[in-house]
């Protein structure tokens, strides 16, 4: 017998899941489930680390009804691994260095030239005598992938055929740490990762995602990028919003499974629990919009626009 496919969710631990994070673990959770797969957890903490938070994030996942497998796995014990993608990269005359700074990628990268916000390439082709100015004056270099493809086509369950473009992305940071978009691809097949559902704000990386994979030999997997919960106006939630975190509404006096309850309504299901949604899943019917929401009005006011 073959091994299971597996699904994840992929916290960074920069503070406490809201609402929104919650119900894309959900549902990540319940693709995961329903079509037999395993479910893993991978903890994002290359960057923006907050004491306490990983754990937090994990009792919450566990207090909607959330079960995975194995143990979680951190990146920050994972670097030799990026590394070692990176170097097979290299080897294959895939990457080079790049010394712009943030400021003068935002300037080029809004030139009206090329794709919106793709690196145009600036440092592709520097002479050795031009890194070394660069390293004198004491710039950090980023090492980029030297991509052959302008757009990359995926698909994706909720949203078919997508196309983006494909850009020099990142590889390792200027500080050295691998970039988010490599890990991410690493990650995923050293994990045995074929189902990835995630927010769909993260869709317009997922071409150049699955381009590096491609490149380094690995399968690209399934993707679903499911809707995000929006505030009133619109913007992604935030802490600011009200009480849009589990112990904000443990504080009021609600209960997991009433906020389970609030997001499986959101998604059409009338079921009061994670288990309970389960065994009606059927991503085919969920719906392709954001779920507005009052952070203050969670439990009373929850509603599909
Ligand atoms: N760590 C990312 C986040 O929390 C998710 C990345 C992914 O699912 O690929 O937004």
């Amino acid at each position: 017998m073959p091994e299971p496919g597996a699904g994840r969710y992929a916290p960074s631990p920069s503070g406490d899941l809201h609402v929104g994070n919650l119900r894309t673990a959900l549902l990540a959770w319940a693709f995961a489930r329903s079509t037999g797969r395993r479910f893993l957890i991978r903890v994002e903490d290359l960057d923006r680390v907050r004491p306490g938070a990983e754990q937090r994030q994990l009792d919450d996942l566990a207090a909607i009804g959330l079960d995975w497998d194995g143990p979680v796995v951190r990146q920050s014990e994972r670097l030799p691994y990026y590394q070692a993608a990176i170097d097979r990269l290299t080897a294959a005359g895939l990457t080079y260095e790049c010394f712009c700074t943030r400021r003068e990628i935002q300037q080029a990268a809004t030139a009206p030239h090329g794709p919106l916000g793709a690196y145009p390439g600036t440092c592709r082709t520097l002479t050795e005598q031009a890194r070394t100015r660069f390293r004198d004056e004491g710039r950090r270099a980023a090492l980029r992938l030297r991509a052959a493809a302008t757009e990359f086509e995926i698909i994706d369950d909720l949203h078919g055929r997508y196309r983006a473009p494909v850009d020099d992305v990142v590889l390792r940071r200027g500080d050295g740490i691998p970039a988010y978009n490599l890990a991410v691809v690493v990650d995923d097949a050293a994990q045995g990762i074929d189902q990835v559902v995630r927010g769909d704000d993260l869709l317009p990386s997922t071409p150049r995602q699955a381009y590096l994979a491609t490149l380094l030999d690995l399968p690209v997997p399934h993707y679903a990028h499911v809707p995000l919960v929006l505030n009133t106006e619109g913007q992604r939630l935030a802490k600011r919003d009200g009480a849009v975190t589990l112990s904000d509404q443990l504080a009021l006096g609600n209960t997991p499974d009433q906020v389970v309850a609030a997001m499986a309504r959101s998604l059409g299901y009338a079921a009061t629990s994670s288990a309970e949604l389960l065994d009606s899943f059927d991503p085919a019917h969920l719906p392709r919009e954001p779920w507005i929401l009052d952070g203050n009005g969670l439990l009373q006011r929850s509603r599909c626009p």
